[in-house]
Parts: structure tokens; sequence; C-alpha cells
């Protein structure tokens, strides 16, 4: 579909695409295994996204990497060794280096660049897309895989540029290692960064002052070196657990699938049951009963059980119960994974402060000061957190049909047909956007399964030259209400998660997420592709407009 190849107006590129993390990189791949001209912009210097920019101590996934890792090549997943159950930062980072020399993709990104703007020209057909180094070049469609968590969130309190000693973000953390080591540390975020930065930190520093809002229950990890046994005996079964991580699961990870409510089980079952995924650690502790997001009295007997655990590990009973999470129901928030959280707080240098009760009012040039007492530190961390799911969307003007930005469609929360398109932006794809599982399941089935639709979507629109492809609004509207139906049908909204947009003031409280399962969401994208993209127009130049107000059965 280059522009030598037709008649049409010229364009640089076939697809631009924003962001080299997993998605952007493999997005790449597959547009080049189809012959299209691609061109990548990063504003990193490097591949991997989240894993180029998490570096701080502790920083690991929590989808056990056997798993975290990308099924499109099997000579791929066969050859790599992961040399821990939950591999830390620089491994997985390493491997996207590794992927992006393997699969030759480096000469098409240019890093260091980030996208400014992107505005549709709608009377060719095309993306005029302009970069930090002040090009502007155009391309028919533009990927943003730009990430979920991607936009680092400096909290807005008094007085933190008056801070003297240096002040690490999780989320923006240096590439030279950072030595704590005889130095008061200050931590503010007790998110999954936090709680994985944690016992690091406590590790090397003097002291080191955890401040709390809101406590989050975590599990532990039970992180461990995986034996050449144990990865084989994983690779023997990638077929079956690749296939059931996209077609079964709710989450894209591999387990047993309940087959009982929390309640349907005697206390002392359920507590045998809890316990022995306690023992096993890992994310697959919410999926012992079926019912535990959706009925509150299930999701207290497991939140009992962990506020229990936390009781029995945490010496200080004041310490403990500000650590037992009351707020929410548990798997609302992210649930966390940890590796020895609670019992760092049995340290002599590690003081929990409750800045929900006092409130931080000001941060001072060597500590900070709350509403009940003042605490001196030499060096900051913020475990803040990131503008979710539509921060880095959000941060690119974005001009579509009618001179409409993408950031005054989304005022009142962000608007998707499937996550993947938003009606008014033709030829505009998003990776694991709003309205499809991304952030709910293991992201890289999700990436993976974005990447193919949209691959299969341009090789099917090049076939047939059609030229443009647009969320339609009608088949939008439905979408988003199944969306915020489901989720209204669960207990997830009882939080006030990033999910929410909670974390972000004056951010619209919607449920951003489609918590329908990976595997439903799969099949009604397959569906929608099979009936001809059913909910979306697709026009072609010659032909004049070819609009198909698609029925949208699909629900
Ligand atoms: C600490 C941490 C741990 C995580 N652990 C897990 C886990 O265990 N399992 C799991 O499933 N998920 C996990 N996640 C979620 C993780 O973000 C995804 O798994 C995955 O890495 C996302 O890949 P991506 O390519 O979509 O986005 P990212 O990795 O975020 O990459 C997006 C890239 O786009 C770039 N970008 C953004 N805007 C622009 C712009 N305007 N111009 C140019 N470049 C731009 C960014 O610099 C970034 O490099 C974790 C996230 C964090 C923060």
């Amino acid at each position: 579909m280059s522009a030598s190849e037709t008649s049409e107006p010229r364009h640089q590129y076939d697809v631009v695409v924003v962001g080299a993390g997993f998605a952007g990189m493999y997005m790449l791949h597959r547009l080049r295994g189809l012959g299209f001209t691609v061109r990548v912009y990063e504003q990193g210097g490097g591949v991997g996204g989240t894993w180029y920019w998490n570096r701080y101590p502790g920083a690991r996934c929590d989808v056990e990497s056997m798993q975290y890792s990308y099924s499109f090549s099997d000579e791929l997943q066969q050859e790599w060794d992961w040399s821990e159950r939950y591999a830390p930062q620089p491994e997985i980072l390493k491997y996207a280096n590794h992927v992006a020399d393997r699969f030759d993709l480096r000469s098409h990104i240019q890093f260091n660049t980030r996208v400014d703007r992107a505005e549709f020209d709608e009377s060719e057909n095309l993306w005029r897309i302009t970069t930090s180094d002040g090009r502007t070049v155009t391309a028919r469609f533009i990927v943003l895989a730009t990430g979920c968590l991607s936009n680092a969130r400096m909290p807005d309190i008094k007085g933190l540029a008056s801070f003297e000693g240096p002040v690490y973000h999780t989320g923006n953390w240096p590439h030279e290692p950072v030595d704590f080591t005889g130095l008061r540390v200050g931590l503010i975020g007790t998110g999954s960064s936090g709680i994985q930065s944690t016992p690091v930190i406590a590790g090397q520093a003097k002291h080191l002052t955890v401040f709390q809002r809101t406590a989050n229950f975590s599990i532990p990890a039970r992180n461990a070196k995986l034996t050449e046994d144990e990865r084989q005996a994983f690779r023997n079964k990638y077929p079956e657990v690749r296939r059931f991580t996209r077609e079964v699961a709710r989450n894209g990870i591999y387990t047993e699938l309940p087959d009982r409510g929390a309640l349907d089980d005697g206390a002392n079952e359920r507590h045998s049951k809890y316990e022995a995924r306690w023992q096993r650690g890992g994310l697959t502790f919410m999926s012992v009963y079926n019912d535990l997001g959706l009925n509150k009295a299930a999701n207290d007997t497991a939140a009992d059980f962990v506020r229990g655990k936390i009781a029995e590990i945490v010496a200080d009973p004041q310490t403990a119960a500000l650590l037992q999470p009351r707020s929410h129901p548990i798997g609302t928030k992210r649930i966390c994974i940890d590796t020895d959280y609670f019992a760092t707080f049995n340290r002599d240098n590690v003081t929990l402060v409750d800045i929900k009760s006092s409130p931080i009012e000001e941060i001072l040039p060597r500590g900070l000061r709350t509403a009940a007492a003042t605490y001196a530190f030499d060096a900051l961390v913020l475990a803040t957190g990131f503008d979710a799911m539509t921060g880095s969307v959000a941060r690119i003007d974005i001009k579509g049909r009618k001179e409409q930005t993408l950031n005054q469609k989304w005022a009142e929360g962000p608007k998707t047909y499937l996550g993947l398109m938003s009606a008014g932006f033709p030829n505009l794809f998003i990776i694991t956007g709003p309205g499809s599982p991304s952030v709910l399941s293991n992201m890289i089935v999700s990436i993976e399964q974005h990447v193919d639709w949209i691959a299969d979507a341009l090789g099917h629109m090049r076939e047939r030259g059609l030229v443009v492809m647009e969320a339609d609004e009608v088949a939008e509207d439905k979408w988003v209400a199944h969306v915020n139906e489901v989720a209204h049908g669960t207990l997830y909204p009882q939080a006030n998660s990033w999910y929410m947009g909670a974390n972000i003031p004056g951010k619209p409280r919607i449920f951003m997420p489609y918590i329908g399962g990976v595997g439903v969401y799969r099949q009604i994208c397959n569906n929608v592709a099979a009936n001809g993209y059913e909910g979306f127009a697709l026009t072609a130049a010659e032909r004049g407009v070819m609009r198909r107000e698609a029925a949208v059965p699909l629900l």
C-alpha cells in the first residue's frame, strides 16, 4: 500500500507507530512482515517501554516470566532462558533488546523522539505527525502503542521543588545505580512500585520512612530461581499454556479455573484453600474462587484471610492495623505481589506513617511535614504511580475529523469501540486502550491480540483497496455502555483505583478497562472481523465513500 504502488496521495509511511515498548515492537514486527512501510517513534533512548523507565530497586514483573513473554515466535520462547520465576527489570529489558536485535527492529525506530501532534487530513485521508525534533511526517495509519502505565505522575505537593536532596520517581528512575547507603529515605506511595521497592531500599538505607495513604493488599511472590528442568517442563506445555491464556483465561494467566464460590465451602475448607494459594504465591490467589470479584461477602473472606496474614507477620499491632487494607474489596485495586513487604516493617530502620489521617502539608528542604508531625530525610522516592491508560495518549495533541481533538472528545472519559479505535479519528488505532481488557490482564497476551487484530485489519483493507477505517459512533456508544455495564456488575467500581482514574485529581471517574475477560473479548473482536469489521466504517477512496452502517449485534 505504499505511495509508489498506488495512485493515492503521497504519504511517507503506511504506518507510524508511537512507542517502542512490547506493543510497539511487536506491531512493527508484524507490519514489516506484511510489507508495510513503518516508522516507530520512541521518546526514550531504547526499547522496552515500562522496563526501560521503571528501574527502581526491586522492580520486576508480577506475572510469571514464562508467561510474561511474547508467544508470537516459538523459537524465541524456546530459546530464551528466564532466570527467575519473576524476572527482575534488567532481565526483562535485556529480553526486549534481544527481541529488537533478533527481529531486526532497531533501524525502523527513531529513539529520543516524542510524537507531539497528530492531525488527520480529511482531504488526503492521512495523518500529519509532528515530532519533538520539529519534523512532520505523513502516514496513512497511526498506531498508539504509548502504554497504559507510561506517564509517571508527579504528585502536586506544596514545596516539592524546595527539597534539597535527590528526588526519584519510580516510573522514571535514573539509569545509573542509586545508592541509599547511609541515607535517610522518605518514600511516598504504597502501590505496586512502593511495595516492590520498600524492602530493597530498607535493606540499604540508614532509615526508611514510608508514607502511606491507602493500604494495599499484597500476596507473597515466592520468587525463586528457575531450574533448567522447570523451564523445560514449562516450554513443553507452551502450546496449551498459550491457548489457555488467549482463549479461556479471564486475565491471560494460566491457572486452574475455579468451579465454585467462596461461600460454597465451609470456613475450614476455605481457609486451607487460601492458605495453599498464599503458600504458592502470586496473582492466582484471586482465582481460588469464581465470585471474589462479584460478591462482597465472598470477597470479605479472602480480604479477612490476607488481613489475618498481615497481623501474623507484622509484630507491632498498630503498624499491622495500618497496613491492613479496609477501604476497598480485595482485588478491586491492582493486587500487589511482594517479597517481604510486610515483614520489612519489623525492621528497626523502617517507619510507617499514615498520611490518610494526617495528610502531607508540605515538603521541606530536608523532609516533610504532615498535619501531625515533621519527618527528616535526605532522599525522596515518589512511588506515586501513573496517569493510567489515557495519560500518554492525552499528552499528544491529536486532531481528528472536523478539527475535534481526542482530549475534547474524551473530556468526560475515554470513548472507544473495542478499545481499538475512537469514532471521528479514522485510521488511528490504540493498543490495549481503554475499553479493552488491558491492565486487567497479562498485558503481553492482550498486546499480541491487539497487534494481530490491527495487522489483519490493515491486510484486509489493502487486499480490497480500502483506505479509511473508522469506528462507527453507534457501535462505540454500545460498546462503552457494555463496558460500563459489565464493570458495574462487579465490585471493582467500589475502589478509588487508577482503573477509575481516581488517583488523578479532576480526572473523570469511569471504569476504563473491559472486565468481561480476555477470552470473551478476543472472541468478540474475532467475530467483528469475521463479519466484515462490523461496527467499523471502511472506505475505498477510488470508489467514493463506501460507508457500511454496521448493525452492531455483538453483545
Ligand atoms: C513496574 C511495572 C510492572 C509491571 N508488571 C507487569 C506484569 O508483571 N505483567 C503485566 O502484564 N503487566 C505489567 N506491567 C504493565 C506494563 O506496562 C505492560 O506489561 C507492558 O510492558 C506495556 O507495554 P506497552 O508497549 O504497551 O507500553 P509501555 O511499555 O509503557 O511502552 C510505551 C512506550 O511509548 C513511549 N511513548 C509514550 N508516549 C510517547 C510519545 N508521545 N512519543 C514517543 N514515545 C512515546 C513511552 O516512552 C514508552 O516507552 C507493569 C507495569 C509497571 C509500571
